[in-house]
């Protein structure tokens, strides 16, 4: 059986750049004319469209039903009428319009027991079509899919370590108390022996108002514990080993140990379906990076099109940038702005564009052997992928890959390893399905 050593060392300090938009109160911003809504808009298979063209909405309305599995429902995040529904060509996706009457009107989900028993509350997740938020997109209902007797620990991911962004930073100090308050049902639904809060030691303001939501709300079983700020800190593995000193067993989820997490963010949305009834139909996200004219964290509904939000900040200050949905270590790249906020959207990050520097040869420093968190060795799965040696992965265990990126980004001869890396692993799992 293959154990991750998770233990080297977790990890590298990297410039944070949160400085811009840490203190910076979330804005809400004003709901778009237009709404789009990809019915592909969390991971696993794509919701299938519940409403018809000229059908009218309101916020909360059921328009994308979960096709069951790894799926999930998506609602209405605005009143008015469903104009289109598009269907891309090359992948069959479709796309929900929906035209805003700003009336704001609302339906809410059905009231939920005070302390309701783990099936209500699972239920209860996947009825307002809960992901975790902390740009995985993984439903919450099957995370929390978890018999009383199996739940021991109960572990909320606040350490929010991709540069620049500051969502959960922001969550957490301007809703410490509904967070706290929300752990304190979990803790009570499935008898943990104790929940811990891993918080950035050196996110101070996040810190403090959780502290204080625990001493106002007397919480039991609830601890807050102190992450170091390096890079990558967030990954679900390696804070339940910093936590709780277990170690996650390849091919293993944090389930199968008796560990329920959830990224700070998706706990909020969890207080917002049990205890307001409302499904997840809003975030929070930060719009940040020196090519953006006004950095901010806001508050935007599902839906919701790059190009408006890019408006809302006041432009872009140049036109030649590199346009990034979440951090630079783990995010994406896109060109099209017409591409809505889903429901994975943690960050719209716009940076300077540079040439691409030329890959030099590897001059041997063992940088990225040495700063690997799951004590990988990078080069030699990246040479077996480049000598199309795709059995040498297995053995060099090429799928521990958390695809933090940190090799590709300390290597001094710029060779993207991480991309290598993922290749290698593409060929095992075609492999896989032949
Ligand atoms: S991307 Fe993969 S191989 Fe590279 S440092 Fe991260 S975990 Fe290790
Ligand atoms: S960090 Fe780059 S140069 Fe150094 S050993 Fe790894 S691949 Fe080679």
């Amino acid at each position: 059986m293959n154990v991750l050593k998770l233990f080297n060392l977790r990890g590298v300090r990297i410039p944070n750049h949160k400085e811009k938009t840490k203190d910076l109160k979330v804005e809400s911003l004003k709901a778009a004319k237009y709404l789009y809504y990809p019915m592909d808009m969390h991971i696993g298979k794509p919701a299938e469209p519940g409403v018809t063209v000229g059908d009218p909405v309101k916020i909360g309305t059921l328009i994308g039903e979960s096709e069951g599995g790894i799926s999930t429902n998506i609602h209405a995040s605005v009143s008015g009428t469903v104009v289109s529904i598009e269907e891309d060509e090359s992948s069959g996706v479709k796309t929900v319009v929906i035209e805003n009457d700003y009336r704001d009107e609302k339906v809410t989900l059905e009231d939920l027991d005070t302390e309701p028993s783990i099936e209500d509350f699972m239920k209860r997740l996947e009825a307002a079509g809960i992901t975790g938020k902390g740009g995985a997109g993984f439903p919450a209902h099957i995370k929390y899919d978890m018999e009383q007797d199996k739940a021991r620990y109960l572990v909320i991911n606040g350490a929010e370590c991709e540069p620049y962004s500051t969502a959960d930073h922001r969550c957490m100090v301007e809703y410490a108390d509904e967070i706290v308050k929300i752990i304190q049902l979990i803790v009570k639904i499935y008898e943990v022996n104790a929940a811990y809060i891993a918080v950035e030691e050196d996110m101070a303001g996040s810190r403090e108002a959780l502290d204080r939501a625990l001493s106002e709300n007397s919480a039991e079983k609830i601890f807050l514990h102190d992450l170091p700020t390096v890079y990558p800190q967030g990954h679900g593995a390696l804070q339940i080993h910093e936590i709780l000193g277990i170690e996650i067993e390849e091919g293993e989820r944090s389930g199968d140990i008796g560990v329920l997490q959830s990224n700070v963010s998706t706990v909020k949305a969890i207080y917002d379906a049990v205890f307001k009834n409302e499904p997840f139909y809003k975030r929070i996200i930060t719009v940040t990076g020196p090519m953006i004219k006004n950095p901010k964290n806001v508050m935007v509904r599902l839906g919701t099109r790059v190009e408006d939000i890019i408006e809302a900040c006041g432009g872009f200050l140049d036109e030649v940038r590199l346009n990034i949905s979440g951090g630079p270590m783990m995010g994406k790249s896109f060109e099209d702005l017409s591409l809505a906020v889903d429901k994975d959207t943690t960050t719209l990050l716009f940076l300077k564009r540079y040439p691409k520097e030329e890959e030099r040869a590897c001059i041997r420093c063992a940088k990225c052997v040495n700063s690997c968190p799951v004590s990988l060795q990078p080069i030699l799965i990246s040479n077996a992928y480049r000598n199309r040696e795709y059995d040498l992965g297995i053995d060099l265990k090429s799928k521990s890959c958390i695809s933090c990126g940190i090799c590709t980004y300390i290597c001094p001869s710029r060779i993207d390893l991480l991309e290598d890396i993922q290749k290698l692993n593409k060929e095992l799992e075609g492999r896989n399905d032949e």
